[in-house]
């Protein structure tokens, strides 16, 4: 079988073409169906011009379609750029002036979402998902393609969340989704069985890489959600019998914290792998009571993205850790001076291995700051302890200097959600006359809780340096979140 090395799903068609790869409930396509489906779309797209390297924006939730466009992708060589609709329409703009694509892809009815035209004939040309649907079931199904693409060729562009900044795009190639395929298997153990519901959004690596993509490398079965609802979630779980499940951590506390929560069937769920942002060990271990595993993981969209695991063996044993590297990553823990820090020291956690990007799209100097060495410099403080054990300390650019000394809000954080009373926190740095900078939380209370400002700084100085005790309290309904759904800081930051 002369099979380019990209091309997964191919294979799968030869070994189990019977098996469903994915599903929107509505529609589900077998590997047969998703492999002829792919040839179908990569011809239609060819003959529309488009050529290996080409970027094709994609702005659409969860759906089949997308999966298809993947394929095609990784038998074409085109570029995916996933579009996170829920930017302004500026940021929108931003993205496909930067990414140039040859074609924007659309959701039916989200032509709002995109840049106005003048003259009713859009540069590049876009199409509505629909047509993408009808292309895939065409009668092109030539297996011949021209130029299949190479490894160190990309398949994606994924731009990063902008916590700390604007989003950059990270280029993503098939080798790194290949190393991060294997990288997953090795820690979670995925084959043909796995089966998983996937409700993160498609524009972000969670949603691609956590475990769609490593799942179509094994034969898989994903259900695509397109959005995140506790009680469907929970019905998914039980009724597609899901052995395996990603989310961020505010979804794993809503799945918590919903009425079904005790009585779904989650028997068959041997993994729940949550990451994006620190976990409380208060509801890892709710979620143990259940029986259910939970895998604290870390990720990024620039490596991997699957980086560490804690095993669920050691989750309350190394609590707060996210666990060991993964089998093909090189870590270090770097002092500000380059050199290696010692166990339990804290430095900036420096990665290396086949699942780093190549760097930022049409971002030199981006680039040029993120390596040193050939290693990628994560911006995130970590330490490792002497079992190789690592910890989050924090980031390195949410770090406030109070009265000369270094505050992580993540620690911050975590000592405040320890407090029965407390359901999410989130600390930011603000001037300060006095000290520099102090710390600013912002805290939603537990469902029927309640407490003071007074008694949870008193919490606070029982269990943190004086420095590093917030100065001030605000009690907020929720917290605001990027499309992500991780902590909007700069918007805390700005408030009054
Ligand atoms: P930007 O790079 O645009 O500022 P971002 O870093 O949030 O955005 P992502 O690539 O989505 O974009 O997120 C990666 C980051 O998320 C990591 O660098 C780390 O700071 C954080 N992170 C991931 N997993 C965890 C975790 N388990 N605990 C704490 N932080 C985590
Ligand atoms: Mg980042």
């Amino acid at each position: 079988m002369n099979v380019a090395p990209t091309d997964w799903t191919a294979r799968w068609a030869r070994y189990t073409p019977h098996s469903i790869a994915v599903s929107d409930g509505e529609r589900s396509l077998s590997y047969a169906e998703l492999h002829r489906g792919g040839l179908c779309l990569a011809h239609f797209l060819l003959e529309k011009g488009l050529r290996k390297g080409d970027r094709i924006a994609v702005l659409a939730e969860n759906d089949p379609a997308y999966i298809l466009l993947f394929v095609a992708a990784q038998k074409a060589g085109f570029v995916l750029v996933p579009v996170n609709y829920r930017l302004s329409g500026r940021e929108v703009a931003y993205i496909l002036e930067d990414a140039e694509p040859a074609l924007v892809i659309y959701q039916e009815g989200w032509q709002h979402v995109l840049p106005a035209t003048d003259n009713g004939k859009p540069h590049p040309p876009r199409y509505e998902l629909q047509e993408i649907k009808s292309a895939a079931t065409g009668t092109d199904v030539r297996s011949i393609i021209p130029e299949s693409p190479a490894e160190d060729d990309p398949i994606f562009i994924l731009y990063t969340s902008g916590t700390t900044g604007f989003p950059k795009g990270a280029l993503y190639t098939h080798r790194m989704l290949f190393w991060n395929s294997e990288n997953t298997v090795l820690s979670l153990d995925l084959g043909p069985d796995s089966r998983t519901v996937n409700v993160m959004p498609p524009f972000h690596t969670g949603g691609w890489n956590v475990l769609t993509t490593p799942l179509l490398h094994r034969g898989g079965y994903t259900r695509l959600l397109r959005k995140f609802d506790a009680g469907e979630v929970l019905r998914l779980l039980e009724v597609e019998k899901v052995t395996v499940f990603m989310a961020v951590p505010t979804m794993v506390r809503m799945l918590a914290e919903s009425s079904a929560f005790a009585t779904t069937d989650l028997s068959e769920l041997k993994y729940l792998i949550v990451g994006g942002e620190p976990l409380s060990p208060a509801l890892i271990e709710r979620w143990h009571r259940r029986g259910v595993p939970i895998r604290q993981g870390f990720g990024m969209t620039e490596v991997g993205p699957n980086l560490f695991s804690l095993h669920q063996d050691d989750a309350l044993t190394k609590k707060g850790s996210i666990g060991r590297p993964n089998f093909y990553v090189q870590t270090r823990v770097v002092r500000e001076s380059g050199t290696d820090c010692a166990p339990d020291e804290s430095g900036e956690l420096w990665l290396r291995g086949p699942m780093t990007t190549p760097g930022y799209w049409r971002n030199a100097e981006a680039t040029e700051r993120a390596f040193s060495d050939g290693w990628f410099r994560t911006g995130d403080t970590v330490r490792r302890d002497a079992e190789d054990y690592f910890y989050v300390v924090g980031r390195l650019k949410e770090m406030y200097i109070s009265g000369g000394e270094n505050v992580y809000p993540a620690e911050v954080e975590r000592r405040l959600e320890e407090h029965p009373a407390v359901g999410e926190t989130a600390v930011v740095g603000v001037p300060d006359p006095c000290w520099g900078e102090v710390g600013h939380a912002y805290i939603v209370l537990a469902p029927g809780a309640s407490v003071t400002a007074i008694d949870l700084q008193a919490y606070c100085r029982q269990g943190l340096a004086g420095f590093k005790v917030p100065k001030h309290f605000t009690f907020l309904e929720a917290l605001p979140r990027n499309a992500t759904g991780k902590v909007d800081r700069k918007a805390l930051k700005a408030r009054k």
